[in-house]
């Protein structure tokens, strides 16, 4: 099997993050306070996450930000992560195109989501916290805050979405492992739970009210902050490091993408590949593409409305001027659990409306298809999220045969899906099905939006 692989030195590591909105032509509207609807500021941000990370999330200024030296020293354990030109996948689709993929499984719980829990929980005990909470879907931003809590010393309390808790045991046990505090939401322990269980007392869960049951107990609980793994631009900040590196690991092969693509659940992974390759279009006239794939079952890019909405489902966090289906939309139950998130990031949602970016939708049966068909090639089991950028940069590498075409295709493989073999038992044994959503359902809950 043809592949070959391109790594960084340790001296060679970037040391500082870029930050996107420093070049954004136009910069992202303002997050706006639930309470009072002024913009929202660092110090009501910092009654919530920590203050270094609220100040990253509304900085507009410093291009770069520097990576903290204890936090260097912990991506120093998995980083870099390999770029692999994928020689295997490249022969099986008979294409002339060049594919890359920036392999984030490596890192040691198996998914890009360390990178940003390391600074996060970093950042909260430094500013003298003790507990951190938050929540998590599939599990993969669980673990990895988890394991960041432990790094670092701090007590880190999770909500898994109910189904997840339920059909995916071993998430549990990993979170586990690592001594984090698990508990199923909605829950009894906050108001945000019980009000949602006297409604619906078989509600199975969402990411949206599991994230309104952690951002009460942060807000309830002396010296406990709040962290999220995904939509907020502090997290694509701090994923960036992805680009970074694939950036440098490209000129050691002597190439540039033409198409970049991630797969989207709230952007963080997204972000991180494609922020550092977009600062050459905004800055220096190049024409890469900076594709995003989202599943069919939750199109909050092609087919959501931008609008200011809320992050969470009972309206704790600030409003969000962003892309999304509604707060109270609940996604079908896909297996690629991180990406069935009702709404795109701030930063994300400005760079769609104004062009510097593209969403496509696929559906279920057809990422698996493409998973089993990379794992083949590639010797990787990729996540179900991931899968959703492979079956992207498949569809690129054929249209570039159908047109005779050599282009440089990049993407992100986000994470393994060894913990998700559940899902590809299901796919082999034929009992998978499509999600596709009708108008009338996402007008619906597009319309509850105020
Ligand atoms: C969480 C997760 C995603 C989706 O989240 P983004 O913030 O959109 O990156 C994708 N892939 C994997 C492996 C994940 O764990």
């Amino acid at each position: 099997m043809k592949q070959k692989r391109y790594f960084l030195s340790e001296s060679e590591l970037p040391k500082q993050w870029y930050n996107l909105q420093a070049d954004m032509p136009k910069k992202p509207q303002p997050m706006l306070s639930a309470k009072t609807k002024e913009p929202i500021t660092v110090d009501e941000l910092a009654k919530l996450i920590s203050r270094e990370a609220a100040s990253q999330e509304l900085n507009m200024t410093d291009r770069w930000i520097d990576i903290p030296e204890p936090v260097m020293e912990m991506y120093r354990y998995y980083r870099s992560t390999p770029l692999v030109r994928a020689y295997g996948l490249e022969d099986a689709l008979g294409t002339p195109a060049h594919i890359y993929f920036k392999n984030e499984s490596v890192s040691p719980v198996g998914s890009h989501k360390l990178n940003s829990a390391l600074p996060q929980a970093y950042y909260c005990k430094q500013e003298g916290a003790t507990n951190i909470t938050t929540e998590t879907g599939a599990g993969q931003w669980g673990t990895a805050l988890s394991y960041a809590s432990k790094v670092f010393g701090l007590e880190c309390a999770v909500y898994q979405v109910k189904i997840s808790y339920n059909q995916k045991p071993y998430r549990r046990s990993v979170m586990q492992a690592f001594g984090a505090q698990v508990t199923p939401s909605p829950s009894m322990s906050t108001r945000a739970g019980k009000d949602i269980l006297t409604l619906y007392p078989n509600h199975q869960g969402s990411l949206g009210t599991a994230i309104s049951e952690a951002v009460e107990l942060a807000l309830t609980t002396p010296n406990c902050k709040y962290a999220l793994g995904s939509v907020m631009g502090h997290v694509s900040l701090h994923q960036t490091i992805i680009g970074l590196e694939a950036e440098l690991q490209m000129q050691k092969a002597g190439e540039y993408p033409d198409v970049v693509i991630g797969c989207f659940g709230g952007g963080s992974n997204f972000s991180g590949i494609a922020f550092p390759f977009m600062r050459h279009n905004i800055l220096d006239g190049k024409k890469t593409r900076f594709v995003a794939a989202e599943p069919e079952s939750c199109p909050k890019l092609t087919r959501g409305k931008f609008c200011y909405d809320y992050g969470d489902e009972s309206g704790y966090t600030p409003l969000m001027p962003m892309f999304s289906l509604g707060h109270k939309f609940c996604p079908p139950n896909i297996h690629a659990g991180g990406l069935r998130y009702h709404g795109a990031g701030v930063i994300i949602s400005q760079l769609l409306k104004d062009g510097l970016m593209e969403a496509v939708d696929m559906s279920q049966l057809k990422t698996f298809e493409a998973g089993l068909l990379f794992a083949k090639t590639e010797g990787i089991i990729p996540a179900p999220e991931s899968c959703h950028a492979i079956a992207a940069a498949i569809d690129e590498a054929n249209r570039c045969k159908e047109n005779g075409e050599s282009k440089v295709i990049l993407f992100n493989l986000s994470g393994h899906g060894l913990m998700d073999m559940t899902a590809y038992d299901q796919y082999l044994s034929g009992s998978l099905t499509n999600y596709s959503i009708s108008d009338e359902d996402i007008n619906k809950n597009i319309e509850q939006i105020k």
